[in-house]
């Protein structure tokens, strides 16, 4: 799987100029979309992953199947960072459709982590926490769909969030598993990530799921209202933690290595230090989270990747043979092993006679999990966890082995399938590089997370 499979040597097919200073491989195409004369984020820049739509630009999704695609229009968080005055300076690396932990299922090579040389950023956003914490770009756009902004955020050692489901626009974020993700942001601090949040946040006609108005499920809750219209997020990062209630997720701690375990207790002690009070809690649900996330994911892309045909979009399979030779040609030569790999196990998982078996159960799990987050949220302001249980792996460590791969998700994958939000803030350094603490809120509890990370700088 991986880099290694493709035509292409690491590295090639990047657009990067002579003489840009790019050590690290973060970008994968290099060009400025200067912003409005000024706005909140104004003489500020910002790194794009590069699944997110920029017109004119081109926008690989870090696959050879999208290697000359150049999207007409621009997502609308591109739209909300040149309207805030942002410039935007480039495409970031990240693995192939967000597939992977790593960024090395990218088809143009893997990204080095600025933290801990030698070692991966952490995927499926490692070219965007990489240009942030190489000091490329002030700001990052991600995209999260089980993890992919708070493990790079981790593994690179700076702030990422993965707003509440419905919070940020996915207009123009080419979609992987569209039931999980979310576009957010990476940041060297917290007062950062939010301020960034701030621009990105809201309704957006052109995606229902930020609807409030229109949305059976939250009209009522919030009074038709978005909760973005009325929270300022950056003034949110004040550090009062002063009677917060924290639970420690024990499910998600039990896990991780020795020494992200002992970083994780000191980072509690400074939480309690600062008033804030610590409790144990266990979500039993979270034992399933990994296999029911693989099962929806993969079922989802199956269906989302349907488009990348070389006819409807992607590289041409050329006009030998039917219609089905060219189709599996494009297909067969435009996808990585990863993607090919999930796109099989998710057509096979919502096929006939296998659906009840798989999706279904997948769904039933999904449904246990957000009810335990629920209860868990009646006694706790705040739910903690190690964000990875394990410091960044050496680079190619991890390629030979994707259930392993998977596997390290197991912090992470339980905030997607309950639709919550969670920021990963830097909790220390170890001799592997840098670990990152998760704080998970309810619904919509963007400032309380933010608040409480805040208070770990
Ligand atoms: N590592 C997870 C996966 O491969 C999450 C990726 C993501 O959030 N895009 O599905």
């Amino acid at each position: 799987m991986a880099a290694q499979d493709h035509e292409e040597a690491p590295g090639e097919g990047r657009l990067v100029p002579d003489g840009f200073d790019d050590d690290h491989g973060a970008f994968l195409t290099v060009e400025r979309l200067a912003g409005a004369d000024d706005g909140p984020l104004g003489g500020s820049t910002v790194a794009v992953k590069d699944n997110i739509s920029t017109a004119g630009v081109r926008t690989t999704c870090g696959s050879a199947m999208l290697a000359d695609y150049v999207p007409p229009y621009d997502a609308t968080v591109v739209e909300q960072l040149q309207e805030a005055g942002a410039t935007v300076v480039g495409k970031t690396n990240m693995d192939e459709f967000g597939m992977g932990t790593t960024t090395e299922t990218s088809a143009f090579g893997p990204t080095d982590n600025p933290a801990a040389p030698g070692r991966v950023p952490g995927g499926s956003s490692g070219g965007s926490a990489a240009a942030v914490a190489a000091g490329q770009a002030d700001y990052a756009l991600g995209s999260d769909t089980g993890g992919s902004i708070r493990c790079p955020a981790a593994f690179c050692g700076v702030v990422g969030i993965k707003p509440t489901y419905g919070l940020v626009s996915r207009y123009g974020l080419v979609a992987y598993a569209n039931s999980l993700e979310q576009i957010g942001p990476l940041a060297p601090d917290v007062e950062g990530a939010a301020e960034l949040l701030d621009v990105i946040a809201g309704p957006d006609e052109r995606d229902a799921t930020t609807r409030h108005d229109i949305r059976e499920d939250l009209a009522e809750e919030y009074d038709g209202e978005h909760p973005a219209t009325t929270a300022t997020y950056a003034d949110a990062a004040d550090g009062d933690v002063d009677g917060l209630s924290v639970g420690v997720v024990t499910d998600l701690v039990e896990g991780a290595d020795d020494v992200v375990v002992e970083r994780f207790e000191s980072a509690l002690d400074d939480l309690r230090a600062a008033g804030a009070t610590v409790h144990e809690v266990s979500l039993p649900s979270v034992e399933t989270a990994v296999q029911a996330y693989y099962v929806i994911a993969m079922s989802e892309a199956s269906s989302n990747l349907a488009r990348f045909d070389g006819v409807r979009y992607g590289r041409s399979g050329g006009h030998e043979g039917d219609w089905n030779e060219t189709f599996a040609r494009a297909r067969e030569q435009g996808f990585g092993e990863e993607v090919k790999r999930r796109i099989l196990l998710g057509t096979y998982a919502l096929s006939a006679g296998y659906h009840d078996k798989y999706y279904e159960q997948a769904q039933d799990a999904r449904a246990w999990v957000k009810q335990d987050f629920d209860e868990a949220f009646a006694d706790a302001d705040v739910l903690a966890s190690p964000t990875m249980p394990a410091p960044p792996f050496e680079l190619g460590e991890s390629l030979s082995d994707p259930l392993q791969m998977y596997l390290a998700d197991a912090n992470t994958v339980p905030v997607n399938l309950a639709n919550l939000p969670a920021i990963s803030v830097p909790a220390g350094e170890t001799d592997r590089g840098p670990v990152g603490l998760q704080l998970v809120g309810p619904a919509f509890g963007e400032e309380t997370i933010i608040r409480a990370g805040s208070a770990l700088e």
